[in-house]
């Protein structure tokens, strides 16, 4: 595949989540969970034009994804996308969002964008593929999946054989164990409507990688229940058991991560 989108992860994790994904003829923005101030900040850091912005793409109401957003709608002039369940939040609801279902297909910025469900203890979750339509299948695709306490199978067909493959990395399954979240958080954070784990992911790896997968990153890796050289180790390893050798990269709660 040709590199025609580039992402810029500049906020991956519990403190907040920010995303953009740059495409030929503009660029979206897929949640925001950081401040106006500190998203213009990251993005200067990477050289991030948030002037090419055409959308914003909304996952899920938690506020780690949402919770910069009503400051950032209110200066922003183009379509919000979420789907219904996730549009009704208290935070979107003064909002004029474009409610998207599952299963459809966006055209933004010289992409064409595929919805699709994920498991997480919220109304209505989703992720995307981003795709720069050939003649001949895919010029490039990009896509990731974060919160999400398992990989459905419309999840699994979706990411499979993207360039730039995100997957989730939450936690290390022992580390949650034994680490400080009282009980009834260990069992929401590791349940099917939770987080995936570095060994979930790992798992997951033979469904999604492909020939033309060129990057893996691990995302919303846990501060308290995990570590970067975890979440690499776990999915290198997965990666060399199939015979494959894309890179391995994690994104950062605090540095911005971009991906050409
Ligand atoms: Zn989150
Ligand atoms: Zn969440």
């Amino acid at each position: 595949m040709t590199p025609l989108i580039h992402l810029y992860l500049l906020a991956s994790g519990s403190k907040g989540n920010a995303a953009v994904v740059e495409g030929p003829e503009g660029s979206v923005l897929v949640d925001c969970g950081i401040s106006r101030k500190e998203l213009r900040r990251r993005a200067g850091l990477v050289d991030c034009d948030l002037g090419r912005v055409r959308a914003i793409l909304v996952t899920h109401e938690h506020s780690d994804h949402v919770g910069g957003l009503p400051v950032i709608c209110k200066h922003f002039d183009g379509p919000v996308y979420a789907t219904a369940g996730t549009a009704s939040c208290t935070r979107l609801a003064p909002f004029d969002v474009t409610t998207v279902r599952h299963g459809c297909t966006l055209s933004l910025a010289g992409m064409r964008i595929q919805a699709f469900p994920l498991s997480h203890d919220v109304a209505d979750p989703m992720a995307f593929r981003f795709e720069v339509p050939g003649d001949d299948g895919p010029r490039d695709a990009v896509g990731w999946a974060t919160d999400t306490g398992v990989l459905t199978d419309e999840a699994r067909r979706a990411l499979r054989g993207c360039r730039t493959l995100g997957i989730e990395t939450n936690h290390d399954p022992d580390m949650l164990a034994h680490g400080p979240y009282p009980y009834y958080l260990k069992a929401r954070v590791g349940g099917s409507h939770g987080h995936l784990s570095n060994v979930q992911a790992a798992e997951a790896l033979p469904d999604l990688v492909t020939s033309r997968t060129e990057t893996v990153v691990g995302m919303h890796v846990s501060e308290k229940n995990n570590r970067p050289e975890l979440a690499i180790r776990t999915l290198s390893e997965a990666l060399e058991a199939m015979g494959r050798t894309p890179r391995v990269r994690v994104a950062s709660q605090t540095q911005p991560l971009v991906i050409w």
